[in-house]
């Protein structure tokens, strides 16, 4: 039995492993990917030690720094945890089981599809969630960017720079900071349609267009488009723990400001939680915050 397991190698719990390790606990961190949302990040400009660092680089470091320690990665996906006599089994997608004393649940969030006719037959083949990703692939191409909030905001920067012509639909008035808006605004190849619902992603076996409607007026508008970025914000990866912890409204695991869950032993951080506003430096302590915790915990036991 593992005295901690952490679910998640994003922010949180890459922070929670080092400080686990760094109180010599016996480690297992379980996660689908190294980096988490960081990965889908070009520019950051608010992690503090670093003035601009792309995703990719500033997870090399947090990665280089779990490295440091003897902490056991496993790379797989959670299903579910549950209460042992003793505390907690964790299981995975892949069959595996795993036995912790303690467990730090640092799963994130994912991006909400839109649930539109024709996206998820389109995913991967004109549909995407990451404009850091794939934006590349549609080089001098129309695409359409869906959401209004910081997310679209982020995927439109880089698509003016990348795509031939751009279209922004929102169901709202852009949501997004003020410094976001305004680096894209005067964009000459960006049009922005706001208060449009996409009603369908058309295209057979790659996409070639998308279906808006005007909300007010009730017109609907063809777009001819080969890429859509569905970018409307992000649901928390919880599912493990349905039925065993409660969640709020929104799906996220309630903790305290200790990041206790209501079970003992049990804690969560980062995005995954309600703690409000959503940020790596705010995951990373928190998943600081869990592990000094769990390290009470397993001390007290
Ligand atoms: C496009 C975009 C741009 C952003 N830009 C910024 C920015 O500029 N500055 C900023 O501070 N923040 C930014 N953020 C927010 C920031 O990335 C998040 O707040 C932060 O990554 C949260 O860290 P986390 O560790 O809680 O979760 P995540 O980063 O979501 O990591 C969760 C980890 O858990 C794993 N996981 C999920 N489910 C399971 C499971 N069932 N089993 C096992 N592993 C699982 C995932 O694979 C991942 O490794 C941005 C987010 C996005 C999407």
């Amino acid at each position: 039995m593992y005295e901690l397991i952490i679910i998640g190698g994003g922010p949180a719990g890459m922070t929670a492993a080092v400080y686990a390790a760094r109180k010599k606990l016996n480690v297992l961190m379980v996660s689908k990917d190294i980096g988490g949302q960081v990965l889908l990040t070009a520019r950051i400009e608010n992690y503090m030690g670093y003035q601009y660092v792309e995703g990719y680089e500033l997870i090399q470091k947090f990665e280089e720094q779990v490295k440091q320690f003897p902490i056991e990665l496993v790379e797989d996906r959670i299903v579910a945890v549950s209460r042992l006599n003793g505390g907690f089994e964790v299981k995975s997608q892949s069959g595996k089981s795993f036995q912790g004393k303690a467990v730090i649940i640092a799963s994130g969030k994912r991006s909400r599809q839109l649930n539109a006719p024709g996206e998820e037959k389109l995913i991967g083949r004109g549909v995407s969630y990451c404009a850091v990703c794939d934006g590349p692939v549609f080089a001098g191409e129309k695409v359409a960017v869906v959401g209004g909030g910081n997310s679209a905001l982020g995927a439109i920067a880089d698509m003016v720079k990348i795509a031939e012509h751009v279209y922004a639909v929102s169901l709202t008035p852009l949501t997004g900071d003020p410094v976001l808006i305004d680096r894209v605004k005067n964009a000459p190849n960006l049009t922005i349609y706001l208060e449009h619902q996409v009603q369908e992603i058309q295209g057979a076996d790659r996409v070639t267009g998308i279906v808006i409607k005007d909300l007010k007026t009730g017109e609907m508008n063809n777009l001819e488009v080969r890429g859509v970025f569905v970018e409307i914000g992000l649901i928390p990866n919880s599912d493990m723990v349905k039925g065993l912890l409660k969640l709020n409204d929104l799906g996220e695991i309630q903790i305290n400001c200790i990041c206790e869950t209501e079970i003992a032993g049990l804690y969560a951080a980062g995005d995954v939680t309600n703690v409000p506003e959503k940020q790596i430096i705010i995951a990373a302590g928190e998943g600081a915050k869990a592990a000094l915790q769990a390290h009470h915990y397993l001390q007290r036991l």
